[in-house]
């Protein structure tokens, strides 16, 4: 992810509100059919996730149980280093379930890579990812997204959920922080 140190304060749009709405319907419409009929255990990756859980959710109408994974990088901030820990663990067992695991974005795919392998070590019956934004560029290891809102660039995003700083969560769009001159 490209530096986003020495930006201005004011976003830029990325994604809008209203294409956001179109796209989290179709992605939930997806989920729908291919789990009709099936209960799913359905884990939100904090914090940046957060809003786009609640709001495909809140689409979904299947029997779900939400859980809370958190995780952090160590190391360096600014490039996932791939070594992840686990800050807040999940309480259901996942044994024999249908699990969707919900990411906000997918970058180099370490920090993905590192919590599918610690899910599927809990022997679910089937374990897929649902991930608001890929960034195709920056990708250095093969993971699964079986549900992708956008792919985008590697420029770093705030917004909807995702952070700078512990800043900008609250923004109704994705955006970008452009350099100052
Ligand atoms: P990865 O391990 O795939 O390189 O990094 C994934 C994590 O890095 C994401 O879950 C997110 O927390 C953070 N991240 C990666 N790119 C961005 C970005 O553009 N904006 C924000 N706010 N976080 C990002």
């Amino acid at each position: 992810m490209s530096n986003p140190a020495n930006r201005s304060s004011e976003p830029k749009v990325l994604i809008s509100a209203e294409k956001l709405d179109e796209r989290i319907a179709e992605i939930a419409s997806e989920i729908q059919n291919d789990y009709q009929g099936r209960e799913i255990v359905a884990i939100c990756v904090l914090k940046g996730s957060f809003i786009f859980f609640s709001d495909v959710l809140r689409k979904l109408d299947l029997p779900i149980h939400c859980e809370f994974l958190g995780v952090s990088s160590y190391g360096d901030k600014k490039v996932s280093s791939g070594e992840v820990k686990v800050t807040l663990d999940i309480n259901e067992p996942l044994e024999n379930k249908h699990v969707i695991l919900f990411e906000d974005i997918v970058d180099s795919g370490l920090t993905l890579s590192y919590i599918l392998a610690n899910l599927r070590a809990r022997r679910p019956a089937s374990l897929k990812t649902c991930a608001l934004l890929m960034k195709p560029e920056s990708m250095r290891v093969e993971v699964p997204v079986e549900y992708v809102g956008f792919k985008i660039g590697p420029e770093f995003v705030i917004g909807y959920g995702m952070d700078y700083a512990g800043k900008y969560r609250g923004l109704p769009y994705i955006g970008y922080l452009e350099p100052e001159h």
